[in-house]
């Protein structure tokens, strides 16, 4: 029997235009919008491409996205001063730091600068606390959109026992966080796991984010089990996933494929996190 598909374009279509009719009452009955500010150090092309897809998809659901460029011999004090000035702007409620950076710049050091109700990354100390305690504030983009392809299969997660490969600051620690607040039962694998087949049989849920192509077989997995797959992997001319999705498809319940699962989510997650901002901003609307 085949997988179902967690379709990622799918929620992402649904969610814009969820996001569109709210942002569209909010102008109507205050007048504004929520307004974003994104900044790119340096000429990076990954940096640009991402930026214009941001642009593309504020422009859709009537956000108002400002694009600021350095150079990349910019010192960091600079961009550091505009994003304290734009903490200040009570008309500016998110703001982005694209990456790649230029090796003189520290991402940590600028996402940190960022006030923590315009963070829409969800990737500041503030964010990452509010997670880490089981709260309700703005999450990082790529992990919300791993709960939010779980979630769309309908399968109740409470108690399931959840296998996370991968322990990066930015998807394996905050998705298996989310998990977590989910009741879930959370085992994070890394390289150094001993006999990761052998863990993801046990698992109701797999969240497969190593940076390895087609890496996660489907012999491995738990009869109809829910498979997320965050990886981005470029091989040849294609892009494929951290999951062999041929074999997976055969064993799993759900899976999310790539391309189509959950990067198409991230990035209207991302918007979904400035309209929380703005509304954080706006208690009184
Ligand atoms: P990363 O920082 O390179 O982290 C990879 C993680 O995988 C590390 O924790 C590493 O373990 C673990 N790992 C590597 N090889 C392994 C193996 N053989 N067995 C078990 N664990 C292994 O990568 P990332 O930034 O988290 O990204 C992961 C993937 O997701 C990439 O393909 C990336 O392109 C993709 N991604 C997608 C989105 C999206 O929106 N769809 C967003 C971000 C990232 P150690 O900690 O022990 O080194």
């Amino acid at each position: 029997m085949s997988a179902q598909i967690l379709d990622g374009k799918l929620l992402a279509a649904r969610l814009k235009e969820r996001l569109a009719a709210e942002i569209k009452t909010l102008k109507d009955y205050s007048k504004d919008v929520p307004r974003i500010v994104s900044i790119i150090v340096g000429n990076d092309p990954a940096s640009f491409s991402y930026a214009t897809s941001q642009q593309k998809t504020a422009k859709e659901l009537g956000i108002h996205y400002e694009l600021q460029t350095f150079k990349a011999e910019a010192p960091q004090e600079d961009v550091m001063s505009l994003i304290g000035d734009l903490n200040g702007y009570d008309h500016v409620h998110g703001i982005i730091v694209n990456k790649p950076l230029p090796s003189s710049m520290d991402f940590k050091t600028l996402i940190n600068a960022i006030d923590a109700n315009k963070d829409i990354e969800g990737m500041n100390l503030t964010n990452l606390g509010h997670l880490f305690l089981g709260d309700s504030r703005i999450f990082p983009c790529t992990p919300r959109a791993v709960l939010e392809l779980l979630k769309s299969s309908r399968v109740n997660l409470k108690g399931k026992r959840a296998v996370v490969i991968g322990r990066s600051e930015i998807v394996g620690k905050p998705v298996s966080l989310l998990l977590l607040k989910e009741d879930m039962t959370v085992t994070i694998c890394h390289s150094k796991t001993h006999d990761l087949p052998g863990m993801v049989a046990c698992a109701d849920v797999v969240v497969a984010a190593l940076g390895k192509p087609l890496f996660v077989k489907g012999e491995w997995l738990k009869g109809g089990a829910i498979v997320i797959d965050v990886g981005i992997n470029q091989v040849g001319d294609k892009i494929v996933g951290d999951v062999d999705f041929s074999s997976a498809k055969e064993k799993a319940a759900y899976i999310s494929p790539v391309p189509g699962g959950v990067g198409p989510l991230t990035s209207v997650i991302l918007m979904n996190n400035a309209l929380e901002a703005f509304k954080i901003q706006h208690k009184d609307l």
